[in-house]
């Protein structure tokens, strides 16, 4: 048995080029990318986090599109994906969607070790693996946009996964959203 593990791709809070906290804007292609990954390998939800309505509302556009326009009916394995798809105004949101923040573990994703020195353990795949078989809390794993998820966020996680980096250094690990968040999920919950 796995626990149950939710995705969210956070668009606030997230870094500027400076580090600064802002909020990015809802990006088609992450829209559907990881509502692949997520229904592919077996996660509850794919959360996507956005303080402003009309992006939100977009989101539900691009949700009602594929769930009852012709699209759906054409491409019927896009709309199985898209349809675990559910905006959030907030991530306490999210959190609330699984039970409460105290009811869930949070474990964070970032190209860099962002978070030593704010007390939040870096888990390799390996062990991250291993706490998702039997029981416990649900996990919602967060994933960034813009220049990666905003440090007080990083700082506020139950752990973090370790960066995904090549076995033989080559100087660059800066992955999309999307392959980030596809090689993640095959770590932890592939065959
Ligand atoms: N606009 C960008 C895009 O095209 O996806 C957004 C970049 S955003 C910083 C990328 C997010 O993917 C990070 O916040 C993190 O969640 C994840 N990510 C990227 N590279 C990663 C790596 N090497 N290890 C772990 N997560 C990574």
């Amino acid at each position: 048995m796995t626990r149950r593990l939710a995705i969210a791709l956070v668009h606030y809070p997230v870094r500027d080029a400076e580090g600064a906290s802002v909020t990015s804007a809802i990006t088609n292609l992450d829209v559907h990318d990881l509502a692949r990954s997520a229904r592919t390998y077996g996660c509850s939800d794919y959360f996507v986090v956005h303080p402003i309505d009309a992006q939100r509302e977009l989101v539900d556009r691009i949700r009602t599109h594929w769930l009852e326009g012709s699209s759906g009916r054409r491409i019927p394995d896009r709309k199985e994906a898209i349809a675990m798809v559910r905006p959030v105004p907030s991530i306490e949101a999210a959190y609330d969607a699984v039970g409460g923040r105290a009811a869930c573990e949070v474990w964070v994703t970032a190209a860099k070790r962002r978070t030593d020195g704010a007390g939040v353990p870096t888990i390799d795949f390996t062990e991250a693996r291993a706490r998702l078989r039997g029981d416990g809390k649900p996990v919602v794993l967060l994933f960034g946009t813009a220049w990666g998820l905003a440090d007080a966020l990083l700082a506020s996680a139950d752990a973090a996964l370790a960066p995904i980096a090549a076995a033989e250094a080559t100087g660059y690990n800066h992955l999309s959203v999307r392959a980030a968040c596809a090689i993640a999920l095959d770590r932890l919950l592939g065959a």
